[in-house]
């Protein structure tokens, strides 16, 4: 099941969608896949969604943008969003990756 959803990076459109895992038997953390136009795909943490993003500063917001932007279609960069990995995709978005 997709949804259009606003992308919680930049707040441009995008799909948000759940991994199709037994939710009965899985307990650790869920990452839903997000597709935007302006970020690509990348993952965030539903938890991390839920609580603690909402206090995550929008200039910050706008660097980790920059971070999955400038890192869209390579490989070997994270992109799955959550409480520890956030920090330091908007300090490298904030260095324009260095
Ligand atoms: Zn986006």
């Amino acid at each position: 099941m997709n949804n259009q959803q606003k992308c919680p990076v930049c707040e441009g459109a995008a799909i948000l969608s759940a991994p199709p895992l037994p939710s009965d038997v899985w307990s650790g953390p869920v990452f839903l896949s997000v597709r935007c136009d302006e970020c690509d795909g990348f993952r965030i943490e539903e938890g991390f969604l839920a609580h603690g993003w909402n206090d995550v500063p929008a200039a910050d917001k706008q660097a980790i943008a920059a971070y999955l932007k400038a890192t869209k279609g390579k490989s070997g960069w994270v992109r799955d969003i959550d409480s520890e990995s956030w920090e330091d995709m908007a300090r490298r978005g904030g260095e324009k990756l260095g």
